[in-house]
Formats: C-alpha cells, sequence, structure tokens
C-alpha cells in the first residue's frame, strides 16, 4: 500500500483537484493507496479568521463565511456533472450550516474556546475531502471515504494534540485490513480524542496524519505532493537560486523542517523513520519531476551541507550576571520555569564561562517568559547577582543542515565570514555537537539576505550575484546598461558573476523590479516608474535589502554625491564617475574612505580620471605595494586635449567646443572643462589616492580663459562669449603655432604641490603626440624613477566610460 498526501494549493480549487485525481488515478493502478487531502488552499486560515471576528462581534465574519461556502460551492459544480450536484450540494450545506451554528455560538457568547476552535478548524478538511471522495465516485474510481476521527486518537489540544499511538496504529490496522477498495480517500489534519470529541494535529498537520497512516499499516512509501517539486536546499520562495535536494535522511530532513522548511510538518518524520519507510516529495503541478527521497541511508555522493533553512518572530532572552560563576542550579531553574510556562525553546547557547545563559523562543511568548523569569530569579536580581532577564526580539534562525557537515572543517568559519561580508550581524550562535547543524540567530531583516548569501557560498558553484543600483541614465548610463546586457552571459560563464540590474533613475522617473530588470526594456519601464526621489532610491535599496547591492552614480550631481555615505554605512557599496564627492573637502573624502572601510563596502570611482582608463587603480596597486608617488604630469581632459587637438586658425574656438559637447567629450556644463576645474579636480583625487592631504583650493589654476568668461553661469552666456573673445583664442593659438608647440593642458602635482594651466609643448615631448581626446599619465615614483610608468588612452567619451563603470563593478564582485 501507499499513502499520498495532497496539500493546499494541489487541491485549491477545480483545475487543481484534475490534476490530484489524475495523480490518484495512476499510483492506484497496480496496488491500494490512501489518500489524505488537506483543505482547500487557505481555507483553514479563512476559517480561524471568520471564528477570530465572530468572537469579538464583528460582523464581517458573514462575509467571510460567504466566501468559504461560494468557493466549496464552485468546486462541486465545476467537477460534478448538473444531474448529479443536488445531494452532494445539500450535504456539503448542512456541514456549512453546521459550521454556521458554531460561528453565530461564538458572535452571541463572545467567545472561543480551544476546544470550538478545533472543531471550526475541522471544517475545511472535512469538506474538501467530502467533495474530493465524490468527485472520484463521479468518475468511477474504486474509491470509499474514511473519517480520521474514527482512526486517529489524539489529546485534547487545538494547536497540537498529542496522538496515542498504540490505539491510532491498531484503528488503522483493522481498518485497512478489512479495506476492500483500492482508494481510501481522507481527510488529513483531523483527529478525535478519546471521548470522540474533534481535535488538530497542529498547523500543516496533514502530513502528519498521512505519516501515521502509513506507519500503521507499514505502507511501501509515503507521498507529499506539494507546490514545489521537492525538499529544496533553501525556501525556494526566498531563495530563486535553490534547487530539489534529490536524497536526504530522516534526520536530514527533520532538522530542516524544524528550522522552518514548512514543505514537511516536523513531527511527519518520527512515525515513518522507525519503519523505515521512505518519504517521496513530489509536485503536483509537475509530476515528471524526480522530487526528494527521504530515507535512513541515502545512496550517491552526499554534500556536507545540505540545506539551509530559518524561523522567523524568535526572541533572544539573555539570563546574565557574575553571581552565576560555578553556582550549579541556574539553568535548571531557567528550564523549569519555562517548562511549567509550556513555553518552547527553539536553541540554547551558554558560553564556558557560564557567565550568561542565552535561549531563543518564539517572540509569541516572550514577554510571559520574561515575567516568570524575572520572578523566579527576583531573589537575585534584587541581590545584584543577576541582571533582570533581557528580552531582545524579532530575530530569526538561520541555519545551515548536513549529517555530513561533521567529517568537513571550516564550514562555520565560511557561515560566518559570509555572515561578516554581508554585514549581518550575528546575536548568538549554537552548534549541535552531532554537528548535523549550525545555527546563527540575527535580526529578521537581515534574514532574506543571509539566506541568499549563504545560498551562493554553498549550493551555487561560487556564482555570486551583484545587484545594481543605477542613477543617471543619460548617454553614459545607457551605454554601461547596453554593455551589461551584451556581457551577461560571459560574466556569468567566465567570471561566475550573474549582474542583475534592481533600479533605475533618472531626474524624473524610477522603476524597480526585485527579480532583475529586463535590459531590453528598461525606457519604458522607466517612462511608467514611479516619482524620482533620491530619498526614496535609498530607502527602497535599503528595504530591499538585497547582499552584494552597489549603487551606481552616473550622473555630475552634488545631491547625489551627498548621499554616498548612507549607501556604505548601509553596506552598499558606490561606484561612482561623478567627482564631486572625491574632489570634495578632503575630510568629507576621507570619511567616505573610512567609512567604507569600516562596513566592508567598496567606494569605486576610476572614471573620475581618465574615463575607463586604470589610473587609480594602478596608483592604488603602487601603493598597496609599499611604491611612493613623488611626481605626477598628465593630461587629464579629454575635452580639452580634443578642443586644442582641433582647435586651429580655420575654425572658431566656439565651434569646436559646440563640437566636443555634442560628441559626449565635455561635461554638461562645459565650463567645468574649460575653466580647469575639472582638471583640477582630477590632479586633487590623483594626489589623494597616492597619499597626501590637498583641498581643491591649494590648485594653482592658471586658467586661459578671458574674466568675462568665466564670470558666466550658464551654457548660453558662455558660448556667446566665447564668440566674443574669438580674437583671444587665435591669439593663444597663434602664439603656440609660432613656436612650433602644440597646446596642452596639463595638470602637474610635484613637491607636495599642484597646478593645472595651458602649457606649449614641443615636438619631442611624450604630451606632443596625444591624440583626440586621449589622456595621458606620468607617475614617477620610488621605482619608477628615470623612466616613468606611462598610462594614455582614450580619457573621455561615453563607450569608455561606461566600461570604466563597468570594471569598477567587476572590481567590486571579486571583493
Ligand atoms: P502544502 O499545502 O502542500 O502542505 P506547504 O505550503 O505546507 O504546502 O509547504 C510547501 C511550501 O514550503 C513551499 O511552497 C515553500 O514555499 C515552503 N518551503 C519552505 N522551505 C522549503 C524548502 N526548503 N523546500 C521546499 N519548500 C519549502
Ligand atoms: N489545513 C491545515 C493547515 O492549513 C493542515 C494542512 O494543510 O496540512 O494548517
Ligand atoms: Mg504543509
Amino acid at each position: 500500500m501507499y499513502v499520498l498526501k495532497f496539500g493546499g494549493t494541489s487541491v485549491a480549487n477545480a483545475q487543481n483537484i484534475s490534476l490530484v485525481i489524475d495523480i490518484i488515478t495512476k499510483a492506484s493502478q497496480n496496488e491500494k493507496i490512501a489518500v489524505v487531502v488537506s483543505a482547500f488552499g487557505n481555507t483553514t486560515n479563512m476559517l480561524l479568521k471568520t471564528a477570530e471576528l465572530a468572537a469579538i462581534k464583528d460582523e464581517y465574519f458573514r462575509e467571510l463565511l460567504q466566501e468559504i461556502e461560494n468557493r466549496h460551492i464552485q468546486v462541486i459544480k465545476d467537477l460534478i456533472p448538473v444531474t448529479e450536484q443536488s445531494s452532494i450540494i445539500s450535504h456539503t450545506k448542512r456541514l456549512l450550516n453546521y459550521l454556521e451554528t458554531l460561528f453565530e455560538g461564538c458572535f452571541l457568547l463572545r467567545e472561543l474556546t480551544p476546544k470550538t476552535l478545533a472543531t471550526i478548524a475541522s471544517f475545511g478538511e472535512l469538506l474538501s475531502s467530502y467533495i474530493i471522495s465524490e468527485v472520484m465516485l463521479v468518475r468511477k474510481l474504486d474509491s470509499t471515504y474514511k473519517d480520521s476521527r474514527e482512526l486517529i486518537i489524539a489529546s485534547e489540544s487545538y494547536e497540537n494534540a498529542q496522538v496515542d499511538m498504540k490505539l491510532t496504529h491498531k484503528n488503522c490496522q483493522s481498518y485497512f485490513e478489512n479495506n476492500q477498495k483500492q482508494i481510501v480517500i481522507l481527510p488529513g489534519f483531523i483527529a478525535a480524542t478519546e471521548n470522540g470529541e474533534t481535535t488538530t494535529l497542529g498547523r500543516g498537520g496533514s502530513d502528519y496524519t498521512a505519516a501515521l497512516i502509513a506507519a500503521a499499516v507499514n505502507a511501501k512509501e509515503l507521498q507529499i505532493w506539494t507546490d514545489v517539486s521537492g525538499m529544496y536546499t533553501a525556501n525556494p520562495r526566498i531563495v530563486k537560486q535553490a534547487t530539489p535536494i534529490p536524497q536526504i535522511s530522516y534526520q536530514e530532513a527533520m532538522e530542516l523542517s524544524h528550522f522552518g522548511a514548512k514543505v514537511i510538518y516536523p513531527p511527519t518524520i518520527q512515525p515513518v523513520l522507525h519503519k523505515e519507510i521512505p518519504i517521496l516529495i513530489k509536485n503536483t503541478f509537475d509530476p515528471e519531476q524526480e522530487g526528494t527521497r527521504i530515507t535512513k541511508n541515502p545512496n550517491g555522493k552526499q554534500q556536507a551541507v545540505k540545506g539551509i533553512s530559518y524561523i522567523e518572530n524568535i526572541s533572544l532572552l539573555t539570563l546574565e550576571g557574575s553571581g552565576m560563576i560555578g553556582i550549579p542550579g541556574f539553568s535548571k531553574r531557567l528550564f523549569e520555569t519555562l517548562l511549567a510556562q509550556k513555553i518552547n525553546i527553539v536553541l540554547i547557547t551558554q558560553a564556558s564561562s557560564e557567565h550568561s545563559i542565552c535561549i531563543g523562543i518564539n517572540d509569541k511568548e516572550a514577554s510571559s517568559a520574561k515575567i516568570a523569569l524575572d520572578e523566579t530569579f527576583a531573589y537575585e536580581i534584587i541581590s545584584k547577582k543577576v541582571d533582570p532577564i533581557l528580552v531582545e526580539q524579532q530575530l530569526s534562525i538561520i541555519a545551515l543542515v548536513g549529517e555530513n557537515m561533521k567529517n568537513h572543517q571550516g564550514l562555520s568559519g565560511k557561515m560566518f565570514s559570509m555572515l561578516g561580508k554581508n554585514n549581518v550581524n550575528i546575536r548568538a550562535i549554537a552548534q549541535g555537537a552531532s554537528e548535523k547543524n549550525i545555527s546563527a540567530v540575527i535580526n529578521s531583516e537581515d534574514a532574506k539576505k543571509a539566506l541568499n548569501a549563504l545560498h551562493e557560498e554553498f549550493f551555487e558553484e561560487k556564482r555570486k550575484q551583484l545587484n545594481l543600483f543605477v542613477t543617471g541614465v543619460g548617454n553614459v548610463g545607457e551605454r554601461f546598461l547596453a554593455q551589461i546586457k551584451q556581457q551577461h552571459e560571459y560574466l556569468i560563464k567566465q567570471l561566475k558573476l550573474n549582474i542583475r540590474v534592481i533600479g533605475i533613475s533618472n531626474s524624473r522617473t524610477m522603476y524597480f523590479e526585485e527579480e532583475g530588470i529586463d535590459l531590453g526594456k528598461w525606457k519604458d519601464n522607466l517612462a511608467k516608474g514611479s516619482k524620482a526621489s533620491l530619498e526614496e532610491f535609498h530607502e527602497t535599496i535599503k528595504s530591499l535589502n538585497l547582499r552584494n547591492s552597489i549603487f551606481i552614480d552616473i550622473t555630475a550631481d552634488h545631491n547625489v554625491s551627498k548621499v554616498y555615505e548612507h549607501y556604505l554605512r548601509n553596506n552598499i557599496a558606490v561606484v561612482t564617475c561623478n567627482k564631486i564627492a572625491c574632489a570634495s573637502e578632503y575630510d568629507n573624502y576621507q570619511t567616505l574612505k573610512r567609512v567604507s572601510q569600516k562596513y566592508n563596502a567598496p567606494f569605486l570611482f576610476e572614471t573620475n580620471v581618465g574615463a575607463g582608463l586604470p589610473i587609480i587603480d594602478t596608483l592604488k596597486n603602487l601603493i598597496a605595494s609599499g611604491d611612493r608617488v613623488h611626481k605626477i604630469q598628465a593630461v587629464l581632459s579629454g575635452s580639452l586635449n580634443f578642443v586644442f587637438n582641433n582647435f586651429s586658425n580655420e575654425n572658431t574656438f566656439h565651434d569646436v567646443v559646440a563640437q566636443a559637447q555634442k560628441e559626449g567629450y565635455t561635461e554638461p556644463d562645459p565650463k567645468i572643462d574649460l575653466s580647469g576645474i575639472d582638471v583640477a579636480r582630477k590632479i586633487l583625487i590623483l594626489a589623494r589616492e597616492s597619499g597626501y592631504v590637498m583641498e581643491l583650493e591649494e590648485i594653482e589654476n592658471d586658467s586661459f580663459l578671458p574674466e568675462k568668461t568665466l564670470a558666466t553661469d550658464n551654457n548660453e552666456d558662455f558660448y556667446a562669449s566665447l564668440t566674443e573673445y574669438e580674437a583671444h583664442f587665435q591669439e593663444i593659438y597663434k602664439k603656440a603655432n609660432d613656436k612650433n608647440c602644440r597646446l596642452k593642458y596639463v595638470a602637474t602635482f610635484e613637491d607636495g604641490k599642484a597646478k593645472v594651466g595651458l602649457q606649449h609643448i614641443p615636438a619631442d615631448h611624450p604630451f606632443y603626440n596625444l591624440e583626440g581626446s586621449d589622456n595621458i599619465v606620468l607617475f614617477f615614483t620610488d621605482r619608477y624613477v628615470m623612466q616613468p610608468l606611462q598610462i594614455k588612452g582614450a580619457g573621455a567619451g561615453t563607450e569608455v566610460t561606461a566600461s570604466g563603470i563597468f570594471a569598477d563593478v567587476i572590481r567590486v564582485g571579486k571583493f
């Protein structure tokens, strides 16, 4: 015989029930089967809610009841031919009328006892099993109905009744021995007391019903049919990359389910474990999938870590005090107090100094536990031997599970370093001596991030997911997104980096998609997005709390640069081509660097100098390896280079600048380039990265622009002024040309001082042949004395700037 259990989603509506009937038909061809069904999806929740409302005299309960009724009648209408509906509908209505009487009773008495609640909750399974049984009869299956309350006997407790194993076994055995039908259908979850009162086996208890029957009749297999393809390496709703575990031991499955893997109700395993009956978890909606097989000794190579699960709503209670050291009995009194309150302990840790004991319990029980414990230790608290019980709420336990973990070193090291890297604060740790489980207590808001980070570490072939939030999607931003789209597969294959863009924003709108924005459609989606706000952008990123989050600034906006620190403090990396932050007051630059280190959040700005050229990265490597920079000489403005390479007596300065702007070589405000400020900021950043303390005002800036041009405050006036002073610019050109020199805007740093300005460069100088918008940097260091280290190449332009930002993102990925 086989026992098959179908969960709530599997029987949620007529369509799903038809799939279930197909599975039953197939399974019953060569073997007798018992079929245990749950209530139609979410019915139990609705029943409990309705009861709660009735008991507080909220008339809305009637509407909910009507909804429950409609659902069930609809399934009958969908699955039973009209000619046969009437008797089934009238029996169903009888059940529903009885249910209504119970609710009215609660309403009138304003009362809801555990016993009534159990009776009310039982109607979900009573209705579903009756209706499905009738459908099977209509479909001419050789089936019969059996009320589980006649077989499963348990104590009177609504929450989770204790089963009388002996009696239950006896009842099941004698019933199934005498049963002639190929299929027996039974309601899950419900049982009866010895006096025949209805009781229930706890939320999710239908699994347990099936296991009790399987154990009693020595079934060949217990099949749990649900809405996922087995027991996964982590909850698939939270960890998208989770995969089904093909084989797992009873112990491991029990451990995972105890720590929150809801796919199987924890007590389910116990009854079948002793008889070594295999449990198979299968997907009703994808029956061809292999599913998970739970046995005593799983076959094949077994991974050390089998799965990761977590429990929410945990409180940590700490009993602490110097008066505890060396004095026996504190833990005994603590546990006895909790036992008397019937409070379940999920986790215990005690430091070897015996100075404190820490226990994890359900949030709901925290306040009653504190009251009871403070009372137990009242004397010690008054005499200051221990502190009042400390309660911390809203925590979660995250657990690695695997029987084989004991044979592997370094797993907990890996676990905790991964959590540390992701800035997940660990509040308590527990590891059983059997090493089947390593648990950590963390803040609930970090649980999703922690689960995903650990899953990545232990199961995902070292593939790392980077979650990008991009602000500024103009020219450079657009190219950047295009490059990511194009390289996506390559990065996954070659670098094991899965780059996803989760949020984008321009100055008007912003748009988020937690599963990653389709980079083929981002423009349409952004246009439909919500109103842009720097604050909300930041808040959304924070609340999504995804691991490896990177904020990318592709604007030249002062306000955007002000929020970097918030990001870094929340362990969100910052990649920026915006120079404002790094060129602001030294204190601010220094703070960002410090915060970045403290919170493990990279702060990268390679494109601040020389667009995509690896200038800052090279400099960092020199410094890190112990070199010292003495002098830097550089042409750092792609825009000024473009302008002076193209300007001659055959065109006008105005037209050349306009062309530079059109081709994307200048800042949105071209005066920032032409005035030399942009170059000054760059040499300032290089000096600071070389280890020198310097402010922008200390840089000597010998501008070639007339005073009046410098004084303009908008692009229109600026361009008009260029035309007005054309003769001045022609004069500058002529002077250089007469000496056979070229004009280059040069930045120099030497002896702790920096300056920027236009210079006449003779033909034998390395800067002379600098083409187009190219940049060049010469580093004179301890190691590069006579011949400087040179970096040269395109130093401006959308494509190279985008690729420079991309390179920084990859650097974060390798961090
Ligand atoms: P049923 O109604 O069929 O009993 P449940 O909702 O009780 O189904 O259990 C299935 C759900 O368990 C899945 O949809 C999934 O969200 C959740 N779950 C949690 N952890 C795991 C895990 N490790 N593997 C599979 N499912 C899990
Ligand atoms: N219907 C019950 C519940 O929702 C039992 C079950 O589905 O296993 O908890
Ligand atoms: Mg379940």
